[in-house]
């Protein structure tokens, strides 16, 4: 019989539980919205308690949540939010809870690392070993893959929150992050946007000049990007990039700021094949956090509470 595995991909707004195997074997799965951590969790935890009745045990689970975490399997503080500034969930001790309550190996790691593997598992990222998983949302967060790795290190990315050009004449805004005011997620986040026009990003029409100022924002991160990791591709998700008309405005901004410095057809002809949606689309994260379950199963120990 084959393995079955849980998958929790958990956002700010909303939490998404699956039990199955992979994209074409999806036996179960949930959505509801984030509220306090107790009934959110509980509410997570009923819907695998009832999926393991129906359709037999779990050999893994997987969660991926909105950050910052702790992803260091060494650390006391393993599978734990942390200084998350959403009210209540600063601190919350997330995959020991489920670790004890299933009793089955449970792999952690962040919504963006989680989306990375789900798309180097069955999507965009097959076969590349060093990407970027980029969303922007309600926040901008990033992560993905160097050789082969999910991305950590003394904790795991930040990218949203990284410093970029901002022409205060042109762009009076002071950004909305409670951090940094003007950093990335500051000046391009959807948040940031609806500020700033005084209108929801979703409402802007394609030809209103916040996008050519998203655009611009955005090429100036990914060209950044670009000349720390070299990465092979960048996969941008996110309910902002529900914007097609972004995508080839950002492919131009980055070969205008590049100026075919960094030689590869990727950045040149090809760079449609370069900067790209997720293939799996925002089912992307709850796919990464099954993949993550299977690994820790596995006994992959990167990051499993065991
Ligand atoms: P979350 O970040 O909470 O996981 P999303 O990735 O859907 O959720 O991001 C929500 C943000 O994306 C909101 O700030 C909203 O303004 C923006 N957004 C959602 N849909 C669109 C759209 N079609 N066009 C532009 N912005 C959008
Ligand atoms: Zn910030």
């Amino acid at each position: 019989m084959t393995a079955l595995f849980g998958g929790i991909e958990a956002g700010g707004t909303k939490f998404v539980c699956a039990v199955g195997t992979g994209p074409e074997d999806i036996r179960q799965q949930t959505r509801f919205p984030t509220t306090s951590p107790d009934e959110t969790l509980n509410q997570a935890l009923d819907f695998f308690h009832r999926a393991i009745r129906q359709h037999g045990a779990l050999a893994g689970l997987g969660i991926v949540s909105f950050g910052p975490v702790d992803p260091d399997p060494a650390s006391p503080g393993f599978g734990c939010i942390t200084t998350t500034p959403k009210p209540g969930w600063a601190y919350t001790d997330f995959a020991p809870r489920f670790q004890q309550a299933l009793g089955v190996p449970v792999g952690f790691d962040t919504d963006v690392n989680g989306a990375a593997l789900g798309e180097a598992s069955w999507g965009a990222a097959r076969g590349l070993h060093t990407f970027i998983y980029l969303t922007i949302g309600t926040g901008i967060g990033g992560g993905g893959m160097v050789g082969g790795h999910r991305m950590h290190g003394l904790i795991h990315p930040e990218m949203g929150h990284i410093r970029i050009p901002h022409d205060w004449d042109e762009d009076p805004f002071p950004g909305s992050c409670p951090f940094h005011g003007d950093c990335l997620e500051g000046l391009a986040s959807g948040p940031a946007i609806e500020k700033r026009w005084g209108q929801a990003a979703k409402d802007l029409p394609a030809e209103h000049p916040a996008w050519e100022l998203e655009a611009r924002y955005l090429g100036l991160a990914l060209s950044n990007f670009i000349c720390t990791l070299s990465p092979q591709k960048i996969i941008l998700g996110g309910g902002v990039m529900e914007q097609a008309q972004l995508f080839p405005r950002i492919r131009q901004q980055i070969q205008r700021l590049l100026n075919d410095y960094v030689s590869s057809a990727m950045l040149q002809d090809r760079i449609d094949e370069f900067v790209v949606p997720p293939a799996l689309g925002n089912r992307a994260g709850v796919l990464g956090a099954l993949a993550l379950a299977q690994q820790s199963a596995n006994g992959d120990r990167e990051n499993r509470a065991s």
